[in-house]
């Protein structure tokens, strides 16, 4: 028995709020077990063959129970699988980590536990609330509002007389009886209280009062569980430290992997990017005809260049044999991706080149099909069914026609339903085009350039 688990902490919310080896983790798994505080998107990190399991618990309705959760993960590892437990937050904070390591211990089974970022002390932070300050709280108290049916009760007593911030957890049921029994072991009824929904993702939300008046507060902002209650004086802070960006609150759909700088530029703004999987390149095994015969490459896509590259690098021959050939690019996008390598490229097709004398390197389909076409790789479709509700997001951003195809081509029908209702940014008119037959409610173009598309983005959301 080779197997592991790895109950992994997956942070507050924010996806970029895992850790380092945690996404190893991830990427290395057969199986996830994951929760329904999870954000889909760190699902993305996982391998095409790994195994995603829902667990998720909704309050009031276990989806898979717990004992059912233990068995299936002694059941996985002593099958040889590398398991994750993917659990919110930190592992060892409530959510039953402890619980599970136990069952694994006793079992035999080879574990590990790798920390998360807890969102009783980040979600503070995420609201601007330090929790602690030399001059409000030198202490804090991580308290469950949710008990075991007849375990143990809290002594209030003692919390209410705590002079540090008290965080409870899993407590948004109990909201009333807490006030009332804080306010009754007498702690201030004017001791400052925040309620945050949702901590560090996009659709976080925190009400502001006391002990007196939250409840109302709450009840007239609709605020729910998953949320964090916080009593003490270093709330009062959260008016003076919380930080909104431009794109607070804003919830993209963008292509994994692919622009980096696009993900990041939104990021930094304040916007939450999630991810959708792209097909994956799967290299073809070709034979290189004579390079000699040619006058001129046309390269479909940046791809197929670099394929391109390798195959001659495998053939042996060096790249500057390519020297008087026209290196003709197919899109703006080429274009620029060759101009990195140093390569200026001409865009589109000249009339005044021999057709005879081209060879064409792409796909699976050339784009101009004259001369000889190279195929060089396959795109093979992802298997998973993107595990969001379309509803949630302001919008999508399409950088090319081929990431609108892989994005169509993993909704289920419901999804697909949805996508008259969602806003598609298009970069490139091709690109809108393609939306706007794909059946997008709203398709907003951008010029075919990252930073550009940033700043159509941050003017499209400010605005509203
Ligand atoms: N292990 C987790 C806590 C699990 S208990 C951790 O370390 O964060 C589940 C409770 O955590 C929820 O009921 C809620 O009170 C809190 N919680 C988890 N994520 C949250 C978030 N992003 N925002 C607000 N509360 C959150």
């Amino acid at each position: 028995m080779n197997g592991r688990v790895t109950l992994l902490g997956a942070g507050p919310g924010n996806p970029e709020l895992l850790t380092l080896i945690g996404k190893r983790r991830l990427n290395e798994a057969d199986i996830v077990l994951y929760d329904r505080l999870i954000d889909p998107s760190l699902l993305a990190f996982t391998n095409n063959e790994a195994e995603l399991i829902d667990v998720g618990k909704l309050p009031l309705h276990h989806k898979v129970k717990q004992s059912k959760i233990n068995e299936m993960l002694v059941d996985y590892a002593k099958q040889g699988k590398k398991v994750v437990r993917l659990k919110a937050g930190d592992p060892y904070v409530f959510g039953r980590g402890g619980e599970e390591a136990q069952v694994l211990q006793q079992f035999g089974v080879n574990f590990e536990v790798i920390p998360g970022i807890t969102s009783a002390i980040a979600g503070l932070a995420a609201a601007g609330i330090p929790i602690t300050h030399r001059d409000y709280a030198s202490s804090f108290h991580i308290i469950t509002g949710h008990h075991k049916k007849n375990g143990q009760q809290l002594d209030w007593e003692n919390i209410a007389h705590q002079e540090g911030t008290i965080v409870f957890l899993m407590g948004m049921a109990q909201l009333p009886k807490i006030c009332q029994q804080l306010v009754e072991h007498g702690k201030s009824s004017q001791t400052p209280v925040a309620i945050i929904q949702w901590a560090t993702q996009w659709r976080q939300k925190m009400v502001i009062g006391d002990l007196e008046n939250i409840n109302e507060l709450v009840a007239r902002h609709q605020l729910s569980s998953p949320a964090l209650i916080v009593v003490g004086q270093v709330v009062k802070l959260s008016k003076q430290l919380n930080i909104n960006k431009p794109l607070t609150g804003v919830h993209l759909l963008i292509p994994f992997s692919e622009h980096q700088r696009l993900f990041n530029s939104l990021e930094d703004l304040g916007a939450t990017a999630d991810f959708y999987q792209r097909a994956l390149i799967e290299p073809l095994e070709v034979t290189l005809p004579s390079i000699d015969e040619y006058d001129a490459i046309i390269v479909d896509d940046v791809l197929a260049y670099h394929q391109f590259i390798t195959l001659l690098i495998k053939n042996g021959i060096d790249v500057r044999q390519l020297i008087d050939k026209k290196i003709i690019a197919s899109n703006h996008r080429v274009v620029q991706a060759l101009q990195k390598t140093g390569i200026l490229a001409i865009k589109g097709m000249p009339q005044d080149i021999p057709v005879k004398r081209t060879i064409e390197i792409g796909g699976s389909k050339p784009t101009y099909n004259i001369g000889t076409f190279l195929s060089l790789y396959e795109k093979k479709k992802r298997s998973l069914v993107l595990p969001f509700d379309l509803k949630e997001f302001s919008a999508v951003i399409f950088p090319s026609t081929a990431s609108i195809n892989d994005f169509l081509a993993s909704l289920s029908e419901k999804q697909l339903s949805q996508v008259s209702m969602l806003k598609a940014f298009a970069m490139g008119k091709k690109v809108q085009q393609a939306a706007i037959q794909a059946g997008f409610g709203h398709v907003v173009i951008c010029p075919p350039d990252v930073k550009k598309t940033v700043i159509q983005v941050k003017e499209e959301f400010m605005h509203d």
